[in-house]
């Protein structure tokens, strides 16, 4: 396959280059070969993607929602039809297996522009009568949004908040996260092929300099980052001193409780989806594993067992089911995480090496005995470690779960419905699971309260982040003023 794309970035319904921007090498995860190169957004990339996107506005939201809808819907059928060549370039992006990139990138990018796509016709602002006198309210667009993304679901992304500003009637810059730089660009190539017309959708390369660029812009009205709290935390203020709208998709070191009646099978299942799909590196991933102790020791025997059969290699071959981490720099930073695992006095129970072979691989880990205060415990390691910890009663499992910055996901595994509906209740997070882990629907809001982030994607509830309501009061009689 072809990865050295036409060029760096997607412009006002074209392909553009320049060279004097910063290069930046795209690495195969899984050899640590070059597989392409791009570079990085100059002022003048920045400054063209911005006029485009202000300009190509105002008509894109002059047409229907019916027509607009149409074209995120065509957009939706073409990625399906494509989606064997957009999965394997996924897996060459981020390293992740095909087996994963087959089903859970390109289709979830396409489920977002057919939802979005058919609710586009539906947005509509209420008529309020107030006597003979009446208010009608206008739901419109926020202008120019600039999207953000970070490296571990390029496609996905890059979906997920385009959908959305496209349906409202927003036109949209994306730049994806440097160390994933290819696949946005095919979302903008099969929008523009679906009948957007040039500068709706737009990507630009770069670091985060690029991204800060754009986020201080005055031409942007609305920024929607997914990355880490420490760059949040930045991008937010950066929006905030010119009061512009945000949704901030961040970080999250979520739980995972399991308590003695759980089914077992199932909870090892969501303990693996919860830490191990992507290699860990998912968002929501829920990495602080509470397991009740009468249920322990099965749980871990199982565990073990099941992580046995992770087949790790060829991230293309469709039988791989575990592959490597996206970056060598990502990888040492989890090697780091697992190091103080060890020196902080957790039980390694799997895992844990690097493997000896090309790319940047490291074996499932599983920590036991984990208590709340250990490093791996507190902090976000974004990489396939999962720290298991013991509990006894339901209300102590509960303050430790919430005892954490972060409010982005949280499961239970009970057979017992009462209790998982009282324990979701309690969950200070955004994004909750019962007998489950990690689905991630499009029909279904999608995001994290504390400090893992502001606003929801995916749902009606996205529409609210890229639309404001004008409200019209209309009199039919004559005014009285005092004099
Ligand atoms: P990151 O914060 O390092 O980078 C994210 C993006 O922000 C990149 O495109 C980067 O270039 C850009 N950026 C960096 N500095 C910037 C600045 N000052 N101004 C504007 N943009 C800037 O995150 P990452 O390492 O790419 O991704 C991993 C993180 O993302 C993890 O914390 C993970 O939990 C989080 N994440 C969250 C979600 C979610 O939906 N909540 C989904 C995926 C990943």
């Amino acid at each position: 396959m072809q990865t050295q794309p036409t060029a760096s970035h997607f412009i006002n319904g074209a392909y553009v280059e320049d060279t004097e921007g910063t290069p930046i090498d795209v690495i195969y995860p899984a050899t640590g070969a070059v597989i392409g190169r791009v570079h990085s957004a100059t002022p003048a990339i920045i400054d063209h993607a911005l006029n485009s996107a202000r300009t190509a506005q105002a008509a894109w939201a002059a047409m229907t929602g019916t027509e607009r809808g149409r074209i995120l819907r065509r957009a939706a059928d073409i990625m399906r039809e494509r989606n064997h060549d957009l999965s394997v370039l996924e897996t060459f992006d981020t390293g992740k297996p095909y087996q994963e990139t087959s089903v859970a990138d390109a289709t979830s990018g396409a489920d977002a522009l057919e939802y979005f796509g058919g609710m586009a016709a539906t947005l509509t602002g209420e008529h309020i009568q107030l006597g003979e006198d009446w208010v009608y309210t206008r739901r419109e667009p926020l202008g120019v949004c600039v999207g953000i993304g970070a490296w571990n679901y390029p496609t996905q992304i890059a979906s997920w908040k385009g959908a959305p500003a496209l349906a409202c009637g927003n036109t949209m810059v994306f730049k994806p996260s440097e160390t994933t730089p290819l696949c946005a660009l095919k979302v903008a190539e099969i929008l523009h092929e679906a009948g957007a017309p040039a500068g709706v959708y737009n990507v630009v390369q770069g670091l985060g300099d690029v991204g800060a660029a754009l986020v201080s812009d005055s031409r942007v009205d609305k920024v929607s980052l997914t990355g880490s709290v420490p760059t949040g935390r930045k991008v937010y203020a950066a929006a905030a001193s010119e009061m512009k709208h945000v949704t901030m998709e961040l970080g999250g070191k979520s739980p995972l409780i399991i308590f003695d009646d759980a089914d077992l099978e199932n909870a090892v299942s969501g303990a693996i989806m919860g830490n191990f799909y992507s290699s860990g590196q998912v968002c929501s991933n829920g990495t602080r594993v509470f397991v009740q102790s009468g249920i322990k020791e099965a749980f871990l025997a199982r565990l073990a067992e099941r992580l046995g059969k992770a087949v790790i290699g060829d991230p293309q071959d469709p039988e791989t089911s575990f592959g490597p981490m996206v970056s060598e720099s990502q990888m040492e930073i989890v090697q780091g995480y697992i190091a103080k695992g060890q020196d902080e006095g957790a039980r390694l129970v799997t895992g844990g090496a690097r493997l000896d072979r090309d790319g940047f691989y490291l074996e499932p880990t599983v920590f036991a005995d984990v208590t709340d205060g250990m490093t791996i415990a507190r902090e976000e390691i974004f990489g396939p470690v999962m720290a298991v910890l013991d509990f006894e009663d339901e209300a102590e499992v509960l303050a430790r779960a919430n005892d954490t910055e972060f409010g982005l996901a949280a499961g239970v595994f009970t057979r017992d419905l009462v209790r998982a509906h009282r324990v979701v209740a309690g969950f200070e997070a955004g994004t909750c699971f019962i007998n489950s882990y990690n689905d991630a629907p499009v029909e279904a809001p999608f995001g994290g309260v504390k400090a893992s982030g502001v606003g929801r994607e995916n749902s009606k509830a996205a529409i609210e982040h890229y639309s404001q309501v004008k409200s019209v009061y209309v009199r039919m009689g004559d005014v009285e003023a005092p004099f």
